[in-house]
């Protein structure tokens, strides 16, 4: 069965194909799908902007639609940059968005610089039943961009020690806010599909 996935990021594309062809689905990007709009992600939460972009596209396709958003929340900041993550302070680049974060947690203490990635998904299956998840990973904001890999707030993403620029994608990947969202959705499509509610 077709599953469209709201995105056309190749890396996401891979990883859940990967993940849910086990599945029986036949995974698809957004363009291989022929759909051809942008979704404006109005929504104040994760979930919201989530639900949004996989209603529109179950709207127009009729097809199963998973559908996700993801973030950034420090603590100190009072939770920002959050759903506002990709455009934080108008900012068009990664470097500028991270020296932003870095310059407002000048004078911050390492013990309250907590922070936590978030990623929601929203799974529509083809009859219209709509799954919801959430996954986090927490760590703490850095004082300066480390590492070469990732992307995003990667460098400044400090977990057990590293940021997330350091450790290899298979090791992010392993703990990420989005992989314990797609393990939370795994779990649940593996519920259904036991208990014969597929
Ligand atoms: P989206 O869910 O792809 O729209 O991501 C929103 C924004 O959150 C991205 O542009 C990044 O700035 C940030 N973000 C989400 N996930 C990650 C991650 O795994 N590492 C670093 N930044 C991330």
């Amino acid at each position: 069965m077709k599953l469209i996935i709201a995105s056309n990021n190749k890396g996401k594309i891979r990883e859940y194909k990967q993940l849910l062809e086990p599945f029986g689905y036949d995974v698809v990007s957004q363009r291989e799908a022929g759909i051809d709009i942008e979704v404006e992600e109005t929504g104040t939460t994760f979930a919201e902007n989530s639900a949004l972009k996989a209603r529109a596209i179950y709207e127009i396709t009729k097809c199963a639609v998973l559908a996700d958003d993801s973030g950034l929340v420090v603590d100190a900041l009072g939770g920002e940059p959050g759903v506002y993550s990709a455009r934080y302070g108008g900012c068009d680049n990664d470097a500028d968005r991270v020296a932003l974060i870095l310059s407002k947690m000048k004078d911050v203490k390492q013990e309250d610089r907590s922070a936590h990635f978030v990623c929601t998904i929203h799974f529509i299956k083809q009859s219209g039943e709509e799954i919801a998840v959430e996954g986090r990973v927490y760590g703490k904001i850095g004082y300066e961009p480390l590492g070469d890999n990732g992307f995003g707030y990667d460098p400044i993403f400090m977990y057990e020690g590293k940021s997330f620029a350091q450790v290899s994608t298979d090791t992010k990947n392993s703990v990420s806010h989005r992989a314990n969202a797609l393990k939370a959705l795994i779990e649940k499509l593996s519920q259904e599909n036991s208990g014969g509610n597929k």
